[in-house]
C-alpha cells in the first residue's frame, strides 16, 4: 500500500450514510513519524453522536440483528474477520501511519488480533455454557438477551485492537454500537466500519463518529439515555467523566483505565528471561501501554547486574521509523504527548532521580520533525516520589530496589493504580503467594502481555471498573434474566 491509499478524508458513518459534521467541523490526523497531515476528519458535534445514537437505536428496536440466532450473526461476523485478513496489509500500515506502531506489532500482533476479537466472541455465544437449575417441580434458567445500544469509547494505543475488544462482544451478543474511537487515530476504525459493511455487517448495527469529549460528539454517548453501556478505555480521569455522565441516567458503565504497574524482579530469576521481558514490558510500543511494567522493583542483592544488562539492553533498542520492520520503537503519539514524557523525567531528577540511560528527545536526522523519545531509565527515587506513582505513558522505566518479599508486594501494591503486576522468579511458591495478595487485575508470572481472551480482564482502584473477557463480557452487554417454570 502507499500514501495515496490512506482516506484522505474520514466522516462519520451513521445508519448507512457517510457524513460530515453537522456544523462542517473538521480536525486533522498527522503522521507522528514526521507530523505531516493524514488525514481530515469529521470533528463531531453532540447533534451527532445524538444522531448516532438514533441509527443505532433503530437498528436495536427494528433491525434484524439482536433477532439473529447466534450462529446467524456469527457467521456475519466470521465475515467480517476474514475480511480484516484480507486486509491485514493495509490495516496495519494505517495503524502504523496514524499512531507511530511500529509495523511488526501492527502486522503481527495487532490487526491478527482484530481478526481473532472477532472471531472468538461471534463463537463464544454459541459456545458458552448455560445455566439451568431444576429443583422438584420448578426449573430454572438464565437467557441473555442484548442490552440494547452501546457507546464505545477507545483509546489511541491499540486503536482498532482496542475498539474492536468493545464492538466484537457488543455485536456477537446483539447488541448495536455507536463506536467513538480516539481522535489521534481515526483510520483504522473508519477503514474497518467500511470492510465490515462491505462483509455483510447490516447498516445502523454499526455507527462511527470520531471527534471528542465533552460538549462535543461523546457528549450524547455517555448521557443520553437512549445508551444502553457504554464501554470505555482510557485514562484514569476520563473515566470519572464518564462515570459521572452516566450515574444520571444509571447507565453501566465498564472502564478500562490506566496503569503503574510493578514489575518485580526476584534474585531467583532466570535473567535471561527476566531482562528481555522487562524491556518488552516498558518499551514494547513506547510505554503507551496501560499494561506497562513502569515500576521496576529488583532485588537489591542482585540489582546492579540486573541494571547494567537492563540499562545496556535499552541503549541498543532502535527507534526510528515506524515502517521499517527493524525498528523497535516509533515515535510517541503527539507532541503534546511528548511534552509530557518530558516534563517527567525533569521532574523526576527534580525529585532526586538519576537518569542512567535516555531522557533527551531524539532530534537527529532519523528523528526529525517526529515526536521521538528514547528508552530511558531512571533510579534513585522511592515509591512516593511522583514519577513512580503518577502514569507517564511512554518510554521511562523507574527503578526502585527492595530486600524481601513482603517489601515488594508492599511497594507494588502501594499504588492508586492495580491494573497488572509482572514477576520473575524461580520460587513458584512465592509467585503464587504474591499472585493472591497483588492488587491487580492480571499478574504475569515470568511472562508478559499473554491474553486469554476467556480470562477477565480489567482493573482495581484507579485502574478499572467490571471486567470484561468471555463470560464477564457476557455479563456487561446482555441483561441476564432469570427464567423459573412450574412445571
Ligand atoms: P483518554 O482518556 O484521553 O481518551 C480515551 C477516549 O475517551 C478517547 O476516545 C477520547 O476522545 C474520549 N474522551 C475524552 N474525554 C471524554 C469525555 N469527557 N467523554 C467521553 N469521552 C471522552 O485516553 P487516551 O489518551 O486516548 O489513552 C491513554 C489512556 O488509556 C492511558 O491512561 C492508558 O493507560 C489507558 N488505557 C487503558 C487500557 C486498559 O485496558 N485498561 C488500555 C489502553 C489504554
Amino acid at each position: 500500500m502507499t500514501t495515496t491509499d490512506i482516506p484522505r478524508t474520514v466522516r462519520h458513518l451513521i445508519g448507512e450514510n457517510w457524513v460530515d459534521a453537522s456544523d462542517g467541523s473538521t480536525f486533522e490526523s498527522l503522521d507522528p513519524h514526521d507530523g505531516s497531515l493524514l488525514a481530515t476528519v469529521a470533528r463531531g458535534t453532540a447533534e451527532d453522536g445524538s444522531a448516532a445514537i438514533d441509527a443505532a437505536r433503530v437498528a436495536f428496536d427494528d433491525g434484524p440483528w439482536p433477532q439473529m440466532s447466534p450462529k446467524e450473526r456469527a457467521a456475519i461476523l466470521h465475515s467480517v474477520a476474514d475480511a480484516v485478513d484480507d486486509h491485514r496489509d493495509e490495516l496495519a500500515l494505517l495503524e502504523t501511519r496514524d499512531g507511530g506502531k511500529t509495523i511488526t506489532q501492527s502486522l503481527h500482533a495487532e490487526i491478527p488480533r482484530v481478526a481473532h476479537n472477532l472471531r472468538f466472541f461471534a463463537d463464544y455465544v454459541s459456545m458458552a455454557a448455560n445455566e439451568a437449575y431444576p429443583d422438584g417441580d420448578l426449573l430454572s434458567y438464565v437467557l441473555y438477551p442484548p442490552a440494547g445500544v452501546v457507546s464505545a469509547i477507545s483509546p489511541w494505543n491499540a486503536p482498532l485492537m482496542l475498539a474492536t475488544w468493545k464492538v466484537a462482544p457488543a455485536l456477537a451478543f446483539g447488541n448495536t454500537v455507536v463506536l467513538k474511537p480516539a481522535p489521534q487515530t481515526p483510520l483504522t476504525a473508519h477503514r474497518f466500519a467500511e470492510i465490515a459493511l462491505e462483509a455483510g455487517l447490516p447498516a445502523g448495527v454499526l455507527n462511527v463518529v470520531h471527534g471528542f469529549g465533552g460538549d462535543e460528539v461523546a457528549g450524547p454517548l455517555t448521557a443520553d439515555p437512549r445508551v444502553d453501556r457504554i464501554t470505555f478505555t482510557g485514562s484514569s480521569a476520563t473515566g470519572v467523566h464518564i462515570l459521572r455522565a452516566a450515574a444520571a441516567n444509571h447507565t453501566p458503565v465498564s472502564a478500562e483505565m490506566g496503569g503503574k504497574s510493578a514489575n518485580i524482579i526476584f534474585e531467583d530469576a532466570d535473567l535471561d528471561v527476566a531482562v528481555p521481558m522487562s524491556i518488552r514490558a516498558i518499551f514494547g510500543g513506547n510505554g503507551q501501554v496501560c499494561l506497562s511494567g513502569s515500576r521496576l522493583l529488583v532485588q537489591n542483592s542482585i540489582r546492579e547486574e540486573f541494571l547494567a544488562r537492563f540499562a545496556e539492553e535499552a541503549g541498543k533498542l532502535v527507534v526510528g521509523d515506524p515502517k521499517d520492520p527493524d525498528t523497535f520503537m516509533g515515535p510517541l503519539i503527539e507532541q503534546r504527548h511528548l511534552e509530557k514524557v518530558a516534563g517527567y523525567v525533569e521532574l523526576a531528577q527534580e525529585e532526586g532521580g538519576k537518569v542512567i540511560t535516555g531522557g533527551e528527545r531524539l532530534t537527529g536526522p532519523a528523528h526529525a520533525g517526529g515526536f521521538y523519545y528514547p528508552p530511558t531509565v531512571i533510579t534513585g527515587l522511592t515509591n512516593d516520589s511522583q514519577t513512580a506513582r503518577e502514569e507517564i505513558f511512554g518510554p521511562v522505566e523507574t527503578v526502585l530496589g527492595f530486600d524481601t518479599e513482603d517489601e515488594a508486594l508492599r511497594i507494588a501494591n502501594d499504588s492508586p493504580y492495580g491494573l497488572a503486576g509482572i514477576l520473575f522468579t524461580d520460587n513458584l511458591n512465592r509467585a503464587h503467594r504474591l499472585a493472591a495478595r497483588w492488587k491487580a487485575g492480571t499478574v504475569w508470572i515470568n511472562t508478559f502481555f499473554e491474553r486469554d481472551l476467556r480470562l477477565p480482564f480489567g482493573g482495581e482502584g484507579i485502574s478499572g471498573l467490571g471486567r470484561e473477557g468471555g463470560q464477564y463480557s457476557r455479563e456487561f452487554f446482555t441483561e441476564p434474566r432469570a427464567v423459573t417454570i412450574r412445571l
